[in-house]
């Protein structure tokens, strides 16, 4: 085992992140169809083959004229013009416009040669029709100005642009942007592989009987689901007895299923049997640090050897440090993998509805935050309903709907205090 120092040296959160991101790049990329990118991230910049749009076009439904046509028009003095075309979106148009005529033009519909503005029906004769005008004329009752109610090419998009850069999460809009630019095939990097491996004598699975002195192995289940909350795809590990050849067989497991980085929980503490972090030395690199954090202080990390090197974070036992941990360290590795370049947890900032006391390392606390009536954000870390703030209280994570982050310098803050608060939803 290799201890960097002194078992009761903690080491601070920004380093432990630090040196496990150190250790994690992001994994290979892989092309999908468009229709299966959504909330994938992309691999690759994107730059537009074309213009978007591709060509000079109407905003409106109206009438394409030369601007100067209508100069003093008025509703008691209306210009008239001459209707040489019709045209509808998706048709080209056939006529050149040429001064004292117009086109009748629909939106989306390219602007005919010589035209250089759109008039709304509604400030024409289609709107407002006086009688005995031949259909073959329209009245304009307000001037326009060149440039009015025409989109010009490549007003959103300019051929060559680029639109999205790597490491961005496809949302709806860029879906539809990667659309308009024709991009029919998405190089985005591939879901990582994340193994999860609970551990413990005491542990039974879901649907196994309750028997004497076991309790149900919660952690694999609720971090499955953080990995996919964060991208990634769980490997399910199931439970891992408190013996060197269990753990040395599960861990080979995770290995030939290819992932690319390991989850453990429990066995880390300096209990008899936290023989995780000695069995994971075995495999590989292993470290093994008390962090300063609350919950959460023990926690592993290395590399095992396989046929590239593969990152562990061995994750507290307890429930909820459990997921605290998941949040505060393996959250940015997954990430990372997964080709986010950024990992800043969304927080808000919310008045304290209680004052808190903190000891000399990172807390973060159960809390719930909510708008107030006066519009600022407030947060209470106290429940009547549950047990908040004990660490074996995984019902105090389904109240809780953020984190208070308590720096390690603060030792008291007074209620109404502004803090930082991860969300968790
Ligand atoms: P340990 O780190 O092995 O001392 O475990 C700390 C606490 O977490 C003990 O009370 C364990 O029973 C509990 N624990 C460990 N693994 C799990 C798990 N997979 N699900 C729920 N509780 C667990
Ligand atoms: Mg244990």
């Amino acid at each position: 085992m290799n201890i960097n120092r002194p078992q009761n040296a903690l080491v601070p959160v920004e380093e432990a992140v630090d040196r496990i991101l150190d250790k994690v790049a992001p994994v290979e990329a892989e092309t999908v169809p468009l229709t299966r990118s959504f909330g994938r991230i992309l691999a690759a910049p994107v730059t537009s083959p074309i213009n978007v749009p591709p060509f000079a076009n109407s905003a409106m439904d109206g009438y394409a004229i030369i601007a100067s046509d209508s100069s003093g028009a008025a509703r008691q003095s209306p210009c008239r013009l001459t209707v040489v075309e019709n045209v509808p979106a998706g048709e080209t148009p056939s006529c050149t416009i040429t001064p004292g005529t117009a086109a009748r033009i629909m939106t989306g519909a390219p602007m005919p040669p010589g035209a250089t503005a759109v008039i709304r029906f509604e400030e024409t004769s289609e709107f407002l029709p006086v009688e005995d005008l031949p259909s073959t004329e329209v009245l304009l009752y307000n001037p326009v100005n060149a440039g009015d109610n025409v989109r010009l090419p490549g007003e959103d998009i300019k051929q060559g642009q680029t639109i999205l850069k790597p490491g961005h999460r496809l949302r709806p809009q860029d879906v539809g942007v990667l659309a308009a630019v024709g991009q029919a095939q998405v190089p985005v990097y591939r879901r990582p592989r994340v193994a999860i491996l609970a551990t413990g004598d005491e542990l039974v699975d879901i649907e196994q009987p309750l028997t004497p002195g076991k309790i149900r192995n919660s952690n694999e289940y609720g971090q499955a689901a953080l990995v996919e909350k964060y991208g990634g795809e769980p490997v399910m590990l199931g439970i891992a007895r408190d013996t060197v050849a269990d753990l040395t067989a599960k861990i080979k497991q995770g290995l030939a299923a290819n992932v690319d980085l390991f989850l453990t929980s429990a066995g880390v503490s300096v209990g008899d049997f936290d023989m995780v972090k000695t069995v994971l030395a075995g495999q590989g690199e292993m470290q093994f640090w008390q962090v300063a954090i609350k919950p959460g202080k023990p926690l592993a990390f290395g590399v095992l050897h396989h046929r590239r090197p593969v990152p562990l974070i061995g994750l507290p036992g307890n429930p909820v440090a459990a997921m605290v941990a998941f949040e505060v360290f393996a959250r940015p590795a997954i990430l990372k993998l997964a080709g986010h370049t950024r990992w800043t947890k969304s927080s808000v900032w919310a008045k304290l509805d209680e004052e808190v006391t903190n000891s000399g390392r990172r807390h973060y606390m159960r809390a719930y935050y909510y708008l107030a009536e006066n519009g600022e954000y407030r947060v209470t870390t106290r429940d009547s309903g549950v047990k908040v703030q004990g660490s074996g209280i995984l019902t105090s994570m389904v109240w809780a709907n953020g984190l208070v982050v308590i720096p390690e310098s603060i030792t008291y803050l007074p209620v109404d205090h502004q803090v930082e608060v991860w969300i968790l939803d």
